[in-house]
C-alpha cells in the first residue's frame, strides 16, 4: 500500500491560531527541535533512564538523529508516513518515537496490549505503512499481532525478527542532514480514550505538542534537578505529553518503569531518587497504598504525584499523603489535549475534591448543559467542554462525530460531567461521572459500543451490551449482558474470552462478568437502558 499524504486534517480557528503565536504560546521549534534544544543545553546530564539503559541529553539526541537518518535510508518510509507503535516501556521505544518525529514520519501511539484488530484497523484508518514492534514484550505476542496486520515495512525493537528491519541495523544505517519538519504538520496520532464508539483519533501537531508539554512542566516545577517517573505505557498520550516530553523540556531526568506494579514503583522512586511523578491512576494509589502498609515504604522523596485518569475516591485520596508521605495532587487529562491540574499551593480541600485549573494561560473551561450549548451557573453539574492552544479542533477522518462532539464555536464537548467550584476567586473543576458510552477500567478505557459489535458476531449471540460494574481497586470493570441465540449454549466469561481474543481484541476489554438475559429493558426512546443494567449489576 502506498501511504497517502495527512489531508483531512481539522485546523484551528485562524484568529485563534494568531493569538496563541502573539502570545507566544505557540512557537516555531518542533518537538525534535525541542529534543535538540535541550541538549544544547543539558547535554552531559541525564536524560533517559531505565533498568537497562542511562543516556545523557547528549546521547539521546544522537541516538534519535540517527534513528531518523536511518529510517529515511533503509525503509521506504518517507516525511509524512505513519508508523504504528506497538511497543513497550524500554528505552528503543523513545528513541524510536523521537526518531520518527524527527524524520517527520507520524507515529501512530497505540498500547502494547492491542491486538491485530486494533491495530489493523487503525492501520487502515491513518493509512499506516510501518509497523514499530517490540519482539520481546513480556505482556503479549507482538510479533503475532504485527504478522497479522501485514503492514510493509516492520521495525524490530527488544529482538530481531524475520523480515523486520532491526534496530541496530537502523541505527548503523546512515547519517544525513536533519529533515525540514512543518511545525504546523502532526507529530503523531493519539487515540482518544474519551469518545463513544469506536476509538478516534487525535492528530496533535508541533506547535500545540510542545505548548502542552511546557505547560504542563511549569505546572509541575519540573526542572533540570527533577527526576520525573512514568510507569504506564509510554506510547499513549499520557507517557508522551505529560510525562517523556516536559521533562525534557525542562532538561530533568526521565525515568520509564517497565511496569505499573507498587513494588516497582516504590523500588525506583528509591533507587532513582526520584522527584515528580506527572500521573498515577487511583487504581494504582490503591496498590502502592497497600504496599505502604505491608513494607512501612511509601515514596519518599516524590514532592509531586498527580492522581488522575480515573475518578480519585476521597477516601483514598484522605490517605495518599499521611501514609505514601507525598502531597494528594489530582490532575485530569485527554488525547484530545486539555490538562487541568491541582495547583501545588492550593488548600488542602481543593487538592482532595478537585481536579484544579488548566494549565495555560489561553485555555478556555465551559460547564455546559448536557446536549445543550448553553453554560449552567457555577456549583451546578453539566458536560465539561474545552477549547485551547493545544486541544485538538476535531479527529482525523471523523467528520460526523467532529459535527456532534464540537459546539459551533470550536468547544470540545468532553462527555465527562463536571462542577465549577470557585474557591477564594479561583475557578477549580470537580469530575463527577460520564455522559458517553465508556467504561473506565483503572483508566484504562474500554469503548462498549467497539466491544458490543464484536461480541455479536459470536453465532450463538443474538445481542449484547457492556457496562461498567464497580471495583474497588480499578474503579470499573467490564460486564457483558447476553441474549444467547435460543437453544445455543451459554456463554462464560472464559469461553467469551477466547472468542475475543481469536477477533484480537485487546485483553484489558474482555467482560469480567456475563449476565445472560432473555431481553434488555429499554428506554422510553427505544435504547438499551443502560443505567438499569449497571444498577442491576452493582446491586449484584
Ligand atoms: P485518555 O484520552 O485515555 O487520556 O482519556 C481521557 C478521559 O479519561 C477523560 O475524558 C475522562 O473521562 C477520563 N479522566 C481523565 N482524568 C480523569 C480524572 N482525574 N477524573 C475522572 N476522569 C478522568
Amino acid at each position: 500500500m502506498l501511504a497517502e499524504t495527512i489531508t483531512d486534517l481539522p485546523d484551528f480557528a485562524p484568529d485563534r491560531a494568531a493569538a496563541y503565536r502573539r502570545r507566544g504560546l505557540w512557537g516555531e521549534r518542533t518537538v525534535g527541535d525541542e529534543l535538540r534544544h535541550a541538549a544544547a543545553r543539558f547535554a552531559d546530564r541525564p536524560a533517559l533512564i531505565t533498568p537497562t539503559t542511562r543516556l545523557t541529553y547528549r546521547e539521546l539526541d544522537r541516538r534519535t538523529d540517527a534513528f531518523a537518518a536511518g529510517l529515511l535510508a533503509v525503509t521506504p518510509l518517507r516525511p509524512g508516513d505513519r508508523l504504528m507503535f506497538s511497543a513497550g516501556n524500554i528505552a528503543e521505544t523513545v528513541i524510536a518515537y523521537y526518531g520518527a518525529v524527527k524524520a517527520g514520519v507520524v507515529p501512530v501511539c497505540t498500547l502494547p496490549m492491542h491486538g491485530h484488530r486494533e491495530i489493523g484497523l487503525l492501520a487502515e484508518h491513518v493509512g499506516a505503512t510501518g509497523h514499530l514492534v517490540q519482539a520481546d514484550f513480556a505482556g503479549q505476542d507482538l510479533p503475532s499481532v504485527a504478522a497479522a496486520v501485514g503492514l510493509e515495512t516492520v521495525i524490530s525493537i527488544g529482538g530481531e525478527l524475520d523480515r523486520a528491519i532491526g534496530f541496530e541495523e537502523l541505527l548503523a544505517a546512515g547519517s544525513r542532514d536533519p529533515v525540514a519538519v512543518d511545525p504546523d504538520g502532526v507529530v503523531a496520532f493519539q487515540l482518544s480514550g474519551g469518545t463513544t464508539g469506536l476509538p478516534k483519533v487525535a492528530p496533535r501537531r508541533h506547535r500545540e505538542y510542545v505548548h502542552n508539554s511546557a505547560a504542563w512542566a511549569d505546572a509541575l516545577d519540573i526542572d533540570k534537578e527533577s527526576v520525573v517517573l512514568h510507569a504506564l505505557p509510554i506510547m499513549h498520550n499520557a507517557g508522551i505529553a505529560a510525562a517523556l516530553q516536559p521533562a525534557h523540556w525542562r532538561g530533568a531526568a526521565f525515568v520509564l518503569a517497565p511496569g505499573a506494579d507498587a513494588a516497582t514503583i516504590t523500588d525506583t522512586v528509591r533507587r532513582e531518587s526520584v522527584t515528580c511523578i506527572p500521573l498515577v491512576p487511583p487504581a494504582v494509589v490503591i496498590r502502592l497504598l497497600d504496599h505502604a502498609a505491608a513494607t512501612g515504604e511509601g515514596l519518599r522523596g516524590v514532592r509531586r504525584m498527580c492522581v488522575g485518569g480515573q475518578k480519585l475516591p476521597l477516601e483514598v485520596a484522605v490517605r495518599i499523603e499521611p501514609e505514601l508521605g507525598v502531597p494528594c495532587n489530582q490532575m485530569f487529562g485527554m488525547a484530545e489535549g486539555m490538562f487541568l491540574g491541582t495547583p501545588a499551593e492550593a488548600p488542602e480541600r481543593v487538592r482532595l475534591h478537585t481536579v484544579g485549573v488548566p494549565v495555560s494561560p489561553a485555555d478556555e473551561v465551559r460547564v455546559l448543559e448536557v446536549g445543550g450549548e448553553n453554560q449552567v451557573p457555577d456549583g451546578q453539574l453539566g458536560e465539561l467542554a474545552c477549547r485551547g492552544p493545544y486541544t485538538i479542533p476535531g479527529y482525523y477522518r471523523a467528520a460526523a462525530h467532529n459535527a456532534a462532539t464540537f459546539t459551533a464555536d470550536g468547544f470540545y464537548r468532553t462527555g465527562d460531567l463536571a462542577v465549577c467550584r470557585p474557591v477564594d476567586g479561583r475557578r477549580y473543576y470537580s469530575i463527577e461521572g460520564r455522559i458517553k458510552d465508556v467504561i473506565n477500567r483503572g483508566a484504562e478505557k474500554i469503548h462498549s459500543e467497539e466491544v458490543e459489535e464484536i461480541i455479536v458476531r459470536h453465532p450463538d449471540v443474538h445481542n449484547a451490551a457492556l457496562v461498567g460494574m464497580p471495583d474497588p481497586v480499578l474503579g470499573e470493570r467490564a460486564c457483558a449482558f447476553l441474549i444467547m441465540e435460543s437453544g445455543a449454549a451459554p456463554l462464560t466469561v472464559a469461553s467469551l474470552g477466547e472468542f475475543l481474543r481469536g477477533q484480537g481484541l485487546a485483553k484489558y476489554k474482555w467482560p469480567e462478568r456475563v449476565e445472560l438475559v432473555e431481553a434488555f429493558p429499554l428506554t422510553n426512546v427505544g435504547k438499551v437502558a443502560k443505567k438499569e443494567l449497571r444498577e442491576r449489576v452493582a446491586a449484584r
